[in-house]
C-alpha cells in the first residue's frame, strides 16, 4: 500500500525525482482507513511503500510520522503482519528503531539500501549518510531485533568507482552479514546526472567486481541462512513463489523475515491455502532459500487470509463473491506479481 509518492532526495543515478517530483504523503488517517478496509477482508500482511518510506510525514511537518504510522498498524485487529520498504538511510531515526522493535506485528525484517560501500562514491551518487552510519543503523537495529533479516541494494561500477572504493563496498557487504542483496551494474539512465559524469567504468571491470560481489553476498546468505536450521518458523503460505514446487512436492512461503522457505507436503496430508500459515522446522539452508522437509504432517493455521483465498478462487468460478474494494481489487496479504515490475523492491532507492 503506498503510503507516499515522489522523493525529495537528488541521487545522481535516479529517474525517480524528475519523474515522480517531490514527496507527496497520504494523511495517516486515511492510511489507516485503508488498511482497516483490506484486513477486513482478509489481509493479515500489509506492506507500506513509499519512494523514501522513512521520510513519510516530511510533507505534512511530523519527523516522527513514520514510526507513529508503524506503531497505530500495531493496533489493527486482524492485522498479523506489516512491512515497509524502502527506506533511506540517511533519515532512518531511532524512533523508527524502537517502533520496529515494539511493535508485535511489525515483522523482524529491514531492507536499507546500501548501494556503495565507499564514502567518496556516497558523495558522487549524493547519497548522505556514510558507510559508518550505515553499519551504525545496522547495529542499533540488530541490538533490538537480533534475529532481524537486513537486505539491501548495491551498484557496481557507479561512474569513477575506483579498485579502492569497491573494496571499500566488499569490506562495508562483509561487515553488514546481510541476509540478501539485491546487486546491479551501474547502467546509465537518461535524464539523470551521472549519465553525462566522465569516467564511466569499463564493462569488463564492472563484470568482474559484480562477480566477485555477488559471490561474497552469496557466501554470507548461505552462513545466514545455514544458522537457522534447527529453528522453527511461522511460513505464510504464497501463490507461484516455488517454481518448481510441483516436481518436489513442497509448498513454498515467507517466515516473519520474509526468507523464502519451501517446504515438504506429506502424501496425504492436510494441505495449507495460499493465505494459512504453517508451523515449519528448518532442515536445510541454502544462499537464496530455507528447506523444510519433514515426513510429519503439517501444522496449518487456517486463517483469515486462506478463507478470502478461497472466497476469492470460488468467486472466479463463479460460485461465491470476490473480496473487492468499490470495484477495485484488493491485496488479501498475499505477494503479488506485477508484470514488468523491477527485480528489486526499492530500485533505485
Ligand atoms: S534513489 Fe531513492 S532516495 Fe534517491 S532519489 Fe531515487 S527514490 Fe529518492
Amino acid at each position: 500500500m503506498s503510503i507516499s509518492v515522489g522523493c525529495n532526495n537528488t541521487c545522481t543515478f535516479c529517474i525517480v525525482p524528475s519523474l515522480r517530483g517531490k514527496e507527496k504523503d497520504r494523511r495517516p488517517g486515511d492510511v489507516l482507513s485503508e488498511v482497516r478496509a483490506i484486513v477486513d477482508q482478509g489481509a493479515i500482511e500489509v506492506t507500506l511503500l513509499g519512494q523514501n518510506v522513512n521520510s513519510y510525514g516530511v510533507d505534512f511537518g511530523d519527523r516522527q510520522a513514520f514510526s507513529k504510522l508503524l506503531r497505530a498498524t500495531g493496533e489493527i485487529e486482524g492485522l498479523e503482519r506489516v512491512r515497509f520498504t524502502s527506506p533511506h538511510p540517511a533519515a532512518f531515526t531511532d524512533d523508527v528503531i524502537a517502533a520496529m522493535a515494539e511493535t508485535p506485528n511489525v515483522m523482524p525484517q529491514l531492507h536499507m539500501p546500501l548501494q556503495s560501500g565507499s564514502d567518496r562514491v556516497l558523495r558522487e551518487m549524493r547519497r548522505s549518510y556514510r558507510s559508518k552510519k550505515f553499519l551504525g543503523i545496522l547495529d542499533r537495529v540488530r541490538e533490538v531485533i537480533p534475529h532481524a533479516a537486513i537486505t539491501t541494494d548495491l551498484i557496481v561500477g557507479f561512474p569513477g568507482e575506483t579498485d579502492e572504493d569497491f573494496e571499500e563496498t566488499m569490506r562495508v557487504v562483509e561487515a553488514s552479514r546481510f541476509a540478501s542483496a539485491f546487486t546491479f551494474q551501474y547502467s546509465i539512465r537518461e535524464g539523470t546526472p551521472a549519465a553525462t559524469m566522465p569516467n564511466q567504468v569499463p564493462k569488463a571491470v564492472v563484470q568482474e567486481r559484480f562477480e566477485r560481489l555477488l559471490e561474497l553476498q552469496q557466501r554470507i546468505s548461505l552462513e545466514e541462512n545455514e544458522k537457522l536450521v534447527g529453528t522453527t518458523q511461522q511460513v505464510l503460505v504464497s501463490v507461484d513463489e516455488g517454481k518448481k514446487d510441483g516436481a518436489t512436492h513442497r509448498l513454498t512461503g515467507r517466515a516473519e523475515d520474509n526468507r523464502l522457505v519451501h517446504f515438504a507436503l506429506p502424501e496425504g496430508g492436510a494441505t495449507p491455502r495460499p493465505g494459512d500459515v504453517v508451523t515449519v522446522e528448518i532442515t536445510r539452508g541454502a544462499p537464496s532459500y530455507l528447506l523444510a522437509d519433514s515426513d510429519a504432517p503439517l501444522r496449518i493455521r487456517r486463517t483469515r487470509a486462506g478463507d478470502a483465498w478461497d472466497a476469492a478462487q470460488a468467486a472466479s468460478c463463479g460460485t461465491g463473491d470476490a473480496p473487492s474494494e468499490g470495484g477495485r481489487a484488493v491485496n488479501l496479504g498475499l505477494p503479488t506479481l506485477r508484470v514488468g515490475a523491477p527485480s528489486s523492491p526499492s530500485k533505485w532507492q
